[in-house]
C-alpha cells in the first residue's frame, strides 16, 4: 500500500506525493537554500502518441525514466514523475548555482536514446526549466517558478535548459 502511494505504476519512479514529502522535509530542516528544482517536459509528446500509439508513448516515458535513474547514480538527486510527461528533479547546487551543464547532458542523453515503433525508431527531445531556491519562496512558489522557466523554454524553441 505504502509503495503504491509513493510510486508511479508505469515508470516505477517515485511520484508527486513522494516529492512533496521530500520538499516538506527539506524546508523543515531549513536546507532548501542549497538546492535546485528542475522540471522536465517531453516536447510534442502528443505527436508521439498520435503518430505511433499510446503504447509507444508509454515506452518513451519508461525510457526517459531509466535515463533519469542512470543519471542520478552517484549524485545527490531526487526525482519523480510529476504527472503525465513531466518529471521533477531536486538536486544540490554546485558552487551555489544550478548545474546547467549536468541538466544539458541529461537533455542530450534523453535525445540520444531511441524507442521502437511500427514505423521504425523514434527519438524525443525535452525542455527543462530550472531554478535554485530563492529566499522567501515556499515550495509551491519554487515549483511555480521552474514551471515558468519551462514555459519560457517551450516558447523559445524547446529542446533546451532554462535556468
Ligand atoms: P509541449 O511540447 O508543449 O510540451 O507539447 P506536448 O504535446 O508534449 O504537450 P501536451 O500537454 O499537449 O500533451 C501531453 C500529452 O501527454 C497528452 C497526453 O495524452 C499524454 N500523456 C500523459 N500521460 C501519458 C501516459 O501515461 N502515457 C501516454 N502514452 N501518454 C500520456
Ligand atoms: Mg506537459
Ligand atoms: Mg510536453
Amino acid at each position: 500500500m505504502e509503495k503504491q502511494a509513493q510510486f508511479d505504476a508505469l515508470t516505477e519512479l517515485p511520484n508527486r506525493f513522494y516529492m512533496m514529502a521530500k520538499l516538506k522535509n527539506l524546508f523543515e530542516a531549513e536546507k532548501q537554500g542549497k538546492y535546485f528544482l528542475a522540471m522536465i517536459d517531453i516536447d510534442d509528446f502528443k505527436k508521439i502518441n498520435d503518430s505511433f500509439g499510446h503504447n509507444v508513448g508509454d515506452d518513451a516515458l519508461k525510457m526517459l525514466a531509466r535515463t533519469i535513474v542512470n543519471k542520478a547514480r552517484g549524485v545527490e538527486l531526487s526525482y519523480c514523475r510529476w504527472g503525465g510527461e513531466e518529471f521533477l528533479l531536486l538536486g544540490k547546487c554546485v558552487d551555489g548555482e544550478v548545474p546547467k551543464n549536468f541538466l544539458d547532458e541529461l537533455r542530450v542523453e534523453i535525445n540520444s536514446k531511441s524507442f521502437w515503433t511500427s514505423k521504425g525508431s523514434g527519438r524525443m527531445t525535452v525542455t527543462i526549466g530550472a531554478g535554485k531556491y530563492k529566499v522567501g519562496q515556499d515550495y509551491k512558489e519554487w515549483i511555480n517558478f521552474v514551471d515558468k522557466q519551462l514555459y519560457v523554454g517551450k516558447c523559445t524553441g524547446k529542446n533546451k535548459v532554462v535556468c
